[in-house]
């Protein structure tokens, strides 16, 4: 068994593509999207307790991906893992592999439109649901389901945000690193640093904090350009920002 565990949806995926016929790809495609969703979900549990499986067992793929990578900026590169003996014999540990999150955002939606009926106005146009494409999507899949070696992140630091008090998390990379972090519920954004040994220090950075005119959630704001709109994380109120600020009319 591989470390990811997901040889059975693999396997399944291999008989769907051989089959060929449309509505076999489409349960390949289905098949590949729980392999996806279970790797990067086994890679975000080996961070621990520190962050409980519900924040990211409801969350995309390309989310959940986003997340690790602040934690650990090379978390989507190979790596091969050589150590040497005393006696000056290499002997190798493990290979590290994992799916580049440009290569993720991509075809994690393309899988998700495969699943999809095509919808009447698109039924002329030739679709691009072919046992190629789903092949090669197999393929990256595979290689990464190969990986010998889980990386391990180093400690994560649970603090509140200032805007919406919900979790946040910052890696003792990012601390080093003096990183800016981003709350995953609401987007404000938080500097770190450390202060002494073991302990840090956190500052809101952001330009300002305005109340949403519906609901009163505090929304902070970052570099807004004049006339840019932008929504109110907890009632979705999109607000438009000039010299004053007003609420933008939706259609309901
Ligand atoms: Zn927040
Ligand atoms: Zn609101």
């Amino acid at each position: 068994m591989g470390i990811y565990d997901v040889e059975d949806y693999l396997s399944r995926a291999r008989a769907f593509i051989a089959a060929g016929d449309e509505n076999s790809l489409r349960h390949a495609c289905l098949e590949l999207r729980l392999s996806l969703e279970r790797i990067i979900y086994t890679k975000l549990g080996q961070i621990g307790e520190k962050l409980p499986p519900e924040v990211y067992r409801k969350w995309q793929p390309p989310k959940a991906l986003k997340l690790l990578l602040s934690f650990e900026p090379k978390a989507d590169q190979d790596m091969s893992l050589t150590l040497t003996s005393q006696a000056g014999v290499p002997f190798h540990i493990g290979e590290y592999k994992m799916f580049t999150s440009h290569w993720l955002n991509k075809h994690y939606q393309k899988l998700g439109n495969f699943l999809h009926a095509p919808a009447l106005a698109d039924s002329l146009k030739p679709s691009s649901l072919s046992s190629e494409a789903v092949q090669a999507i197999f393929d990256e899949i595979e290689r990464v389901a190969t990986s010998s070696m889980l990386m391990s992140i180093n400690a994560i630091n649970v603090f509140d945000c200032e805007v919406c008090e919900g979790d946040m998390y910052a890696s003792q990379a990012q601390i080093d690193a003096h990183a800016t972090v981003e709350c995953p519920k609401c987007g404000n954004k938080h500097l770190v640093r450390p202060i002494e040994e073991g302990s840090y220090e956190i500052e809101l950075s952001n330009m300002d904090i305005v109340t949403c005119m519906k609901c009163k959630s505090p929304m902070a704001l970052n570099h807004l350009e004049q006339n840019d709109k932008k929504a109110c994380w907890n009632c979705g109120q999109l607000h438009h920002f000039d010299w004053c600020y007003g609420m933008v009319e939706q259609e309901a």
